[in-house]
């Protein structure tokens, strides 16, 4: 299998050949057409096994194929535990975006909260950022996410491990409409809290497991 065989379009197709990708990982293979088909998704693969390009071109996929709900709001909400790991998606997604007319921000712990407020009104498509400072921002309106389509929790076994559980469900009632989905990555799946806010974020999700022990 190529990523040309999935439905991808061709700036996203050109995106990958420059990064001298061609072949999906196994993640990537299976994820990404659950997440291209408008499901709810709830992922786990080991680390290294390229779970950031499972969401991101989907993601991609979906803010150019369709229409906005909203002019302003955020399309796309990706969550990370870390800012290391924020930004490390964020410089991927900046890859992709470049020959689009999309706009990213990344919304990271520990950065001047003016600043981002600036670039949040400046109304990007997409948000990349830590559940603590993602919340002061909707907290302090300067974020809506009433028209956010597509909500990404990566990491999700460590975001919850760090206590942000509390956080994302804020955030999954600001952008709490039906046509939301939401994709949620962990390395395991076997972790309690990790299934409990599951079943309260996703909505009949899809599960794609690859290399699980069980
Ligand atoms: P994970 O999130 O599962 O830990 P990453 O998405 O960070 O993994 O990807 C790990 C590495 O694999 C990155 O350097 C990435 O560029 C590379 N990679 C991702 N997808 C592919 C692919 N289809 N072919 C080759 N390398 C890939
Ligand atoms: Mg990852």
């Amino acid at each position: 299998m190529q990523f040309s065989d999935f439905s991808l379009d061709k700036r996203l197709l050109a995106s990958l050949e420059h990064m001298g990708l061609s072949t999906p990982t196994p993640i990537q293979e299976q994820a990404i057409p659950v997440a291209m088909s408008g499901r709810d998704l709830m992922a786990s693969s080991k680390t290294g096994s390229g779970k950031t390009l499972a969401f991101l071109l989907p993601a991609m996929q979906r803010v150019i194929s369709t229409k906005a709900l909203s002019k302003r709001d955020p399309r796309v909400l990706i969550l990370l535990p870390t800012r290391e790991l924020a930004h490390q998606v964020y410089s991927q997604l900046r890859l992709l975006i470049a020959n689009t007319q999309y706009k990213a921000v990344s919304i990271l712990g520990g950065e001047n909260f003016n600043d981002q407020a600036k670039a949040l009104a400046k109304d990007p498509h997409f948000i990349v950022g830590t559940p603590g400072r993602v919340t002061d921002h909707l907290f302090q309106k300067q974020l809506y996410l009433n028209g956010l389509e597509l909500l990404v929790l990566d990491e999700a076994d460590r975001m919850l491990d760090l206590g942000f559980a509390p956080q994302l469900k804020a955030i999954h009632e600001a952008a709490d409409h039906r046509r939301r989905q939401t994709l949620m990555f962990s390395a395991t799946l076997d972790h309690e809290e990790v299934n409990e806010i599951a079943a309260q974020l996703l909505k009949q999700p899809e599960h794609v497991a690859i290399g699980a022990s069980h």
